[in-house]
């Protein structure tokens, strides 16, 4: 047992087990490069890919997800809309869209994912800076099982889950949390796959109140419980090495730990490098996208397969009372932070005949990447230079089509 501790607290010292103190989990666009017109094409690019992975996630899934950012709003739900959608820039100069709908889902849509993993970063670091302020100690632990190329998605992922489960249900554990001043923990389940197949894990962010050598003991003790429940459900050996632990020093230093569920963080960076331990199923996606993918059928059935499982689940799960105890922001679902306006001021509006147009062309980002370098009055140029006939009226703010919906009052003067 005390040699364990020590081989675990030897590896901690590893570079890639470190967390860095000072980095920002949440500046997804942070600068890391001298150039600012380099740095204007990665924002297009990324805004451009994640468009277009959620259009093909829409259509390898269906439902909510194929409406997600494309379909207009109904009238009838939302009764301060009209109809538009609008285009709006917050105070950070990001533009963004109004007016459409959006499927909230974590799993299946990269665009609704970013925006809520976004927001649950802000909730893990809020409470990590609340126990540590209050004298509490931060871990990261990382558990997994084996995994082989023939093994079904749900089984493995259900495995994993069930272990843990089963690790919070026995008196073992109980005892441990009284031991070592248990705060509360937050469980985040990711999925890659790669050459072994499906590899599912969870990540775990444990508060103690107690010394590094204690929270390490205390993360040894669950990973022998993990082990042993892992042999009796015929899992087979939990290899030590796959056992990773990082003590977290403040709420920005969990940019690892919210990076490892926030697939999507990952993709707007641009860091789609395959991986030791596979793809996401979001790098999936990009795979395809960027014409990269050694088969493109096959990896749609995988996304397909991961979703299926996937969805419906929750992306992080805090033990009881952590989240009200420690966090101070409101409970809110994936739907309602996906639905959530970003704030800002509307610039200008295009109309519905003209907006499915934009639509079909898949040429949304495109859209938004105009106006931000060259404002609003290239819009209607670049989309009639394309065949999509439109006008654009001032003093409405509005593009549109139909000669008919132009008011009496309005400009003439910018007819295209
Ligand atoms: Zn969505």
């Amino acid at each position: 047992m005390v040699k364990l501790v020590k081989k675990i607290s030897k590896s901690n010292t590893g570079k890639h087990l470190k967390i860095p103190e000072k980095s920002n989990p949440l500046d997804i666009y942070a600068s890391s490069v001298a150039n600012p017109e380099n740095e204007i094409v990665r924002k297009e690019k990324s805004r451009n890919e994640i468009y277009e992975l959620r259009k093909l996630a829409g259509k390898i899934v269906g439902g909510r997800q194929k409406d997600c950012g494309s379909k207009i709003l109904k009238l009838n739900n939302h009764p301060t809309f009209d109809g538009n959608v609008t285009i709006m820039k917050t105070s950070e100069g990001k533009s963004y869209y109004s007016g459409l709908e959006t499927c909230g889902s974590v799993w299946g849509c990269p665009v609704c994912s970013l925006k809520i993993s976004t927001n649950r970063a802000l909730e893990v670091k809020n409470t990590i800076n609340n126990v540590i302020s209050g004298g509490g100690n931060i871990y990261m632990a990382t558990f997994t099982i084996p995994h082989y190329i023939f093994d079904r998605c749900d089984h493995t992922t259900n495995s994993v889950t069930t272990i843990w489960r089963k690790i919070k249900a026995t008196r073992k554990y109980r005892k441990l949390k009284e031991q070592y001043k248990f705060i509360g923990d937050i469980r985040t389940l990711e999925i890659t796959h790669g050459g072994n197949g499906w590899h599912p894990h969870l990540h775990i962010l444990v508060g103690c109140n107690c010394s590094n050598e204690e929270m390490e003991e205390f993360l040894t003790n669950l990973f022998i419980l993990w082990k042993e429940i892992a042999m009796k459900m015929k899992l087979g050996s939990c290899s030590l090495e796959a056992f990773k632990i990082a003590k977290v020093y403040d709420g920005d230093g969990a940019s690892e730990y919210i990076t490892k569920w926030s697939a999507s963080s990952e993709l707007v960076k641009g860091n789609q490098k395959l991986g030791k331990a596979g793809r996401t199923p979001f790098q999936i996606l990009s795979d395809i996208v960027n014409g990269i993918s050694q088969d493109i059928d096959k990896d749609k059935r995988l996304f397909q397969e991961y979703f299926n499982v996937f969805k419906g689940k929750r992306q992080l799960t805090w033990s009881k009372d952590f989240k009200k105890d420690y966090c101070d922001y409101d409970e809110k679902t994936d739907e309602e932070i996906a639905a959530d306006e970003q704030g800002g001021v509307k610039v200008f509006s295009i109309s519905k005949s003209v907006w499915y147009q934009i639509n079909d062309h898949n040429l949304a980002s495109h859209i938004l990447n105009i106006y931000d370098l060259k404002g609003v009055g290239q819009i209607p140029i670049f989309l009639n230079s394309i065949g999509i006939i439109c006008f654009h009226d001032k003093s409405k703010q509005l593009i549109y089509s139909n000669i008919e919906d132009l008011p009496l009052t309005s400009e003439f003067s910018d007819f295209l």
